[in-house]
């Protein structure tokens, strides 16, 4: 099983934290996720023969690197597979590594703030929280609503605009994938294959969320996402 763990880094399922859920978990390092190298990513796996067919893959499908070549001393060094440079730099990992170190704290900072949303927004009931199951440490790379749309007199895009006016950074997280350009050109999607994502997709919106956010700041978010939701209630 391969687990695309990009927004759960940090988390946990029964006790057990993400990147020993499936036989490889992917991960992204770009400067939006949980932490960063600039660009970049990494797979976490327990495999052994999978390690090393991701590291020769990595490495232009070379199946020494420079290391083992001159502990050899030796100038052989042989393509046995096709393929790629997709090696992280030492400086990345330098400051990935760095990063790592703070992610525990970063990590109880988003769980904070998110406690802080659910308390809040639990009591309103045009604005619903996302749900948790037990067992779980979510790791909220993003802090997701829905609307209730049904009790509001106004739709997705005018909330959000709301909140955008009085300087909230709110965003949405995503575009259902098979409504994308790409799917529909190429495996001929369209509105209607998936029903249940579509009408989720018209009443989320992703709020501000991030280790640096101050209580004031969420305060901020609080008292706009309150305010918009009692006004607009029909
Ligand atoms: C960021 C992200 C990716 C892509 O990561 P890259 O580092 O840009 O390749 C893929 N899947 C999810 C869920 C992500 O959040």
């Amino acid at each position: 099983m391969v687990a695309d763990a990009c927004h759960s880094l940090g988390g946990s399922y029964h006790g057990r934290p993400v990147g020993t859920l499936a036989d490889l978990s992917v991960f992204s390092l770009h400067p939006v996720k949980h932490i960063t190298t600039g660009e970049g990513g990494f797979i976490s796996t327990d495999n052994l023969e999978l390690s090393h067919r991701m590291r020769v893959f990595r490495n232009h499908g070379i199946t020494t690197d420079h290391h083992q070549r001159s502990e050899d001393g030796s100038w052989f060094y042989e393509m046995a597979d096709l393929g790629y440079n997709y090696r992280l730099t030492d400086f990345q990992c330098a400051l990935g590594i760095c990063q790592l170190q703070k992610l525990p704290a970063w990590i109880e900072k988003r769980q904070l703030i998110a406690r802080r949303y659910n308390e809040v927004f639990h009591k309103l009931n045009t604005v619903m929280p996302l749900g948790l199951q037990h067992n779980i440490s979510h790791a909220y790379h993003l802090y997701v609503i829905r609307l209730q749309l049904p009790m509001l007199d106004i739709d997705r895009k005018s909330f959000y605009l709301h909140l955008r006016q009085q300087g909230v950074g709110v965003n949405v997280h995503y575009i259902p994938v098979h409504l994308h350009r790409f799917y529909r050109k190429r495996f001929g999607t369209k509105p209607g294959l998936c029903p249940v994502a579509e009408a989720a997709y018209l009443e989320i919106l992703s709020l501000p969320i991030f280790p640096g956010l101050t209580e004031s700041e969420a305060n901020q978010v609080i008292d706009a996402v309150s305010s918009i939701a009692t006004d607009h209630a029909i």
